[in-house]
């Protein structure tokens, strides 16, 4: 009998059973298939990624880990380089063949590259799915004739052509066993861990503090669990305007909080974007993108083709869609902007919950990104981008990189004139500031009237509030209503300079921007 294989399951991303054709591939004609997931020392800097990001995977790796028990299988927690991990599993579990989801990120591609290489040497079988986006990218970029769409409405264009996403697939009711003694052998090879989901600290992180965290457990499990929740709100699921959701509703948020799931894979987007569209079909007079949840989804999808579309998309310099802004760097003024201390509430409280839950909803996302970068401290988006990177538990390289550029007016978005006043904007959606109350406890007594400028309360105003302004909390580190003018100035000067070069050179520059 042929095909007593041995094949390795690499779960980077992906981290589920549901629509994974990585595991369909793994499980075809195999005796023993191995889940392994690697604990690359790429992704574990406390400098780099908060803990709050690591202990969402990790919950997400001892959910899998228990759903693939449930199978008769396991995962295997492997720790260290997939480049030296990989070569050792493959000699000592005689590995045939290794399956993983596609990813473009640029670090997982040349790391993926690297892996091919390996494998080629061992005579290892290379299968590797598209399932993190709705559709393969590449494919995308070809079917716009090579280059990809630099809207939002040539791409949605785009998509109507291709037609829908393929679908999802089920989860698998039964998988090969690992070989029994895979995890002797591995360790025979001198891998360290004992294939066990480590613990935060084990990693280098301290514990969380309690209160510290994303609201819900990471993994497909809960993944699955929130996301039927929001879908069997059908009215809701079918009304949904993005523009309209409050970004100052906090206990529960205003929109779904899917995307830590759809960030590490622990639901499908194509299982979502197809149990959207059925709620569609029976719901006459659903939104519709951009501002539908679809369009949500077909936002992540836009984003993921221009960054793959794009070189040098995750920088200013050498990026061809993104606009040369002098930016000024002043370090003390991005620490006060990370650390909650620039002296306006509103943008102190959304910077307290990133960093306490690494979560933010879009427009308060918006509010701080256009606050650092053009509205008024004109940092340098790839500063914020960073600190976003550090926080975020959904950090995702297209988003992320793609929505600072957007915010600060260097591509896909081009009227920097218009600025959020840190004021007036979360007024809007919440007038005695419980948002603000709640992250920033210390502003808990202070009258709605003052909320969002305590600087304005008269001194025994503060002082029944138990909060002075310059002591107990600080006081404003510009002023919003000259600053944003004076960056306004220059915003209209580099945006100038980038015309009259592109007139010069025959295009270049900005031009995909506007
Ligand atoms: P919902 O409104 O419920 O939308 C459902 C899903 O659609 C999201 O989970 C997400 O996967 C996708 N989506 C929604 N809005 C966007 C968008 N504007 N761009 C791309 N995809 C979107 N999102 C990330 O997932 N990772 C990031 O690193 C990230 N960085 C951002 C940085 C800035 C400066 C800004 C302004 C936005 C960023 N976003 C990022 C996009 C957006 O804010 C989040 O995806 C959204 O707020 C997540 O909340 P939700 O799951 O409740 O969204």
């Amino acid at each position: 009998q042929m095909s007593a294989e041995s094949t390795l399951l690499w779960f980077r991303k992906g981290l589920r059973l549901h629509d994974n054709p990585a595991l369909e591939a793994a499980c075809k004609n195999a005796k023993h298939v191995h889940p392994v997931f690697i604990i690359d020392p790429w992704f574990m800097n406390p400098d780099k990624i908060s803990g709050v990001r690591i202990k969402f995977l990790l919950e997400s790796l001892e959910d899998l880990d228990s759903s693939l028990r449930g199978l008769n299988s396991k995962l295997h927690v492997m720790l260290g380089k997939p480049d030296e991990v990989l070569p050792k599993l493959f000699e000592q579990w005689n590995v045939k063949r290794i399956c993983y989801e596609y990813d473009t990120e640029p670090y997982a591609v040349s790391r993926d590259e690297r892996i091919k290489e390996l494998a080629a040497e061992a005579g290892v079988e290379v299968i590797s799915p598209v399932s993190h986006t709705l559709y393969d990218i590449d494919w995308l970029i070809q079917k716009a004739g090579g280059k990809a769409p630099l809207t939002y409405q040539s791409f949605t264009k785009l998509v109507d052509q291709v037609g829908p996403p393929p679908a999802a697939l089920p989860p698998p009711t039964a998988l090969p066993p690992p070989k029994s003694d895979a995890l002797r052998l591995a360790a025979e090879a001198g891998l360290p861990g004992d294939g066990c989901v480590p613990s935060l600290t084990t990693l280098g992180y301290s514990e969380l503090a309690d209160g510290i965290g994303f609201p819900f457990t990471g993994g497909e499990t809960t993944g699955l669990q929130q996301m039927h929740k929001h879908l069997s709100r059908k009215a809701w699921v079918a009304k949904f305007e993005k523009p309209m959701t409050a970004p100052t509703d906090f206990d529960p948020a205003a929109t779904t909080q899917l995307s830590p799931y759809l960030k590490f894979g622990c639901i499908s987007p194509r299982l979502f974007h197809s149990e959207l569209v059925s709620i569609y079909r029976s719901t006459p007079g659903s939104s519709k993108p951009p501002v539908s949840l679809e369009g949500q989804l077909l936002w992540r999808e836009f984003f993921y083709t221009t960054s793959v579309g794009t070189p040098n998309f995750d920088k200013m310099v050498g990026n061809p869609i993104c606009k040369q802004i002098p930016w000024d760097n002043s370090p003390e003024l991005l620490t006060a902007w990370e650390e909650g201390r620039t002296g306006f509430p509103w943008i102190d409280a959304a910077m307290t919950q990133l960093v306490t839950q690494g979560w933010l909803h879009h427009l308060a996302r918006h509010a701080v990104a256009c606050f650092l970068t053009r509205g008024d401290l004109f940092c340098h988006w790839e500063r914020g981008r960073d600190i976003f990177d550090k926080h975020l538990v959904d950090s995702d390289w297209a988003l992320n990189n793609a929505n600072w550029m957007w915010l600060s007016a260097s591509a896909f978005f081009a009227q920097y004139f218009r600025v959020y006043s840190p004021i007036a904007f979360p007024k809007k959606t919440d007038p005695d500031g419980k948002y603000v109350k709640h992250f920033l406890p210390v502003l808990k007594d202070m009258p709605s009237k003052y909320i969002y400028e305590p600087w304005t309360a008269p001194i025994e105003v503060q002082k029944k509030a138990k909060c002075i302004i310059g002591k107990d909390y600080p006081k404003p580190i510009v002023d919003h209503a000259m600053i944003h003018k004076e960056n306004i100035s220059r915003m209209a000067a580099a945006y100038n300079a980038a015309k009259a070069l592109a007139g010069g050179s025959g295009g270049g520059g900005g031009k995909g921007a506007s």
